[in-house]
């Protein structure tokens, strides 16, 4: 048997070897009919699927919260949710009733749905595989086939599959499943999630490398060299088991840091927070000794859930952020930051260049219900923690100035209707456009508290949208001009005693972390992955000497250049 290397993308670190075990496709169980004649005898069997699937789910959900935790099992509360919908049962029963096989209007309804996730952002587009995972598992009862259960596995293997669905990963043993490689996947998939949260080392490779791997091979997997080796020779087994050595010991490092100040070698104090987009990812907190919530991107907590306009389960949903973390750690939760990309409820209005468009604070405007509930929500849940709101997409001083205004008449509201809550909540504004980040010292008197959006605010500088990849490579966080507007930015801040921080992705790209300390940012929010790794870094970091390497980087004409300076500082440390 030959050896085959191949390049893989890390999304759940780890190393292992082990045997392959290749999952045959899932989806061909749409390719069945049942040919039933009488219609009611297919919309019984639907019924009968719908119910089956319920209570494989309540299993399968039930299982996930003993074994992985609460906020991963409810993955399959959405879950059981869909099937709960009477519109999605409606628009199945009436193409059932128009004459279509029910299998097929359940590939109807699966296709179309992922036809309209693919017009969504990266966080709601992955979403699809959870559509799959629902379908699949009603049209396996349908057809009355099972599926394949791999809490029977009880050798050691790593699963090989074109896509993964939540419930698969749920349902696996980390006992045994020492990794897993797919072609398709991505890092906001809760299938990814899941795997990280249960310690499985997982790999995306190119499809056509993937049809390399074949059932049974010895296969090692390696997310530290981003390779994946099949039938690896003994050379190859020695050094895996050098890097396994060393890889283990390195998360024994990180992990001795968990507890630890991010302290730089000069003694200032760096507060690294944690981005929340999915409750899951609140599990990890306290594991990697997060120091605050920096962002918590609302709009992602109710994948277009219709009970959003509640005010009640609002409230229950922030207290739970609230008391998930230590009582004196901030809690930042954004508003719903709807527009651009991210349209999946109230999705009704479409426009031209939605990134230009009703965004953000603006489509708040526009709904101003959604804000207000969520506003009294917020405030009613403050009592429980240490909270800060902030809005998204602020784009001048007006809008800053009527969103105070709301926010004094929800307090006086409350006041009026006898709700706790706590009046010294504070209001921070999102800096995501050149324009706003010009009136930074304005915005910066006005309100308690800035926090730089550098995903948008590139993709505003450069004028490319960060959703094209046709343009990326003008869309540079490292371009000098934005290390010039961040500058700006700190400079404001500072004068008006009012606290920035950076919660883009930059703030935990190794090659930057460097220069905003440079430049003076003491506050940074990330995904929970990235602050251990984050943290050792900062903890070689001089602020003397990164604030040279900051005014270097400033004069550079490029990002590539402003690159090749931290990477020669970096090797130098
Ligand atoms: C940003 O724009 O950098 C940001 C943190 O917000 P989002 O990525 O949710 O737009
Ligand atoms: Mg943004």
């Amino acid at each position: 048997m030959s050896k085959t290397t191949i390049d893989g993308r890390e999304l759940v670190r780890g190393i292992a070897i082990s045997k392959a075990w290749v999952l045959e496709e899932n989806q061909s169980v749409f390719k069945t009919r049942l040919n039933l004649e009488a219609v009611d005898t297919r919309i019984e069997r639907f019924q009968f699927a719908l119910r089956e699937t319920q209570i494989e789910l309540m299993k399968i959900r039930n299982y996930t919260e003993d074994r992985v935790g609460t906020p991963q099992a409810a993955i399959f509360d959405a879950h059981m949710m869909v099937i709960d919908d009477p519109v999605f049962v409606q628009a199945i029963e009436s193409r059932i009733q128009s004459g279509i096989d029910p299998v097929e209007a359940m590939d109807d309804w699966r296709k179309s749905s992922q036809t309209k996730l693919s017009h969504m952002n990266d966080y709601l587009k992955v979403r699809s595989a959870d559509v799959d995972d629902i379908t699949i598992r009603i049209a396996r009862h349908l057809v009355g086939t099972r599926t394949f259960d791999a809490t029977q596995v009880n050798e050691e293997i790593i699963f090989v599959a074109e896509k993964l669905t939540p419930s698969f990963i749920a349902s696996l043993n980390p006992e045994f499943v020492k990794g897993i490689i797919v072609a398709e996947a991505s890092p906001f998939a809760h299938a990814t999630m899941l795997a990280q949260a249960m310690g499985i080392p997982l790999m995306q490779v190119d499809r056509p490398d993937f049809l390399r791997i074949k059932h049974g091979a010895s296969v090692i997997i390696d997310t530290e060299a981003s390779l994946v080796i099949v039938n690896p020779d003994a050379d190859d087994i020695r050094a895996f088991k050098s890097r396994r050595d060393a890889y283990i010991q390195s998360l024994e490092t990180l992990q001795s840091l968990k507890d630890k100040e991010t302290r730089t070698q000069d003694n200032v104090d760096i507060n690294l927070m944690m981005n929340v987009n999915e409750l899951s990812a609140l599990n990890h907190y306290e594991e990697v000794g997060a120091e605050g919530i920096g962002l918590v991107r609302s709009e992602f907590l109710f994948n277009g859930d219709k009970n959003l306009s509640n005010e009640e389960t609002q409230v229950d949903l922030y207290r739970s952020i609230l008391k998930s973390v230590h009582e004196n750690n901030v809690v930042t939760i954004r508003i719903l930051d709807y527009g651009g990309d991210k349209r999946f409820i109230h999705d009704d209005e479409v426009e031209d260049n939605p990134f230009l468009g009703t965004r953000g604070t603006r489509y708040l405007f526009k709904h101003i219900d959604l804000l207000l509930t969520q506003l009294r929500a917020l405030f009613r849940a403050s009592v429980h923690g240490n909270l800060q709101i902030l809005f998204p997409f602020v784009t001048t001083v007006d809008e800053l100035k009527d969103i105070l205004r709301i926010v004094d008449q929800v307090k006086t509201e409350l006041k009026e209707e006898a709700h706790p809550f706590d009046n010294d909540v504070k209001i921070g504004v999102m800096i995501e456009t050149p324009g706003a980040a010009l009136m930074a010292g304005e915005f910066a008197e006005m309100c308690d508290f800035l926090s730089v959006g550098t995903n948008d605010l590139s993709q505003y500088m450069f004028a490319a949208d960060r959703t094209n990849a046709r343009v990326a490579k003008y869309n540079d966080a490292a371009n000098p001009a934005m290390l010039k507007i961040i500058k700006h930015v700190l400079e404001q801040g500072k004068n008006a005693d009012t606290p920035v921080c950076v919660c883009g992705d930059v703030a935990s790209n190794t090659l930057m972390i460097p220069i905003l300390v440079g430049l003076g940012v003491r506050h940074l929010s990330m995904d929970h992955t990235h602050i251990l790794k984050s943290r050792q870094q900062i903890s070689r970091l001089s602020v003397t000497s990164v604030e040279k390497l900051a005014q270097h980087a400033v004069e550079c004409t490029g990002g590539e250049q402003v690159r090749l300076l931290v990477k020669d500082f970096i090797n130098h440390l």
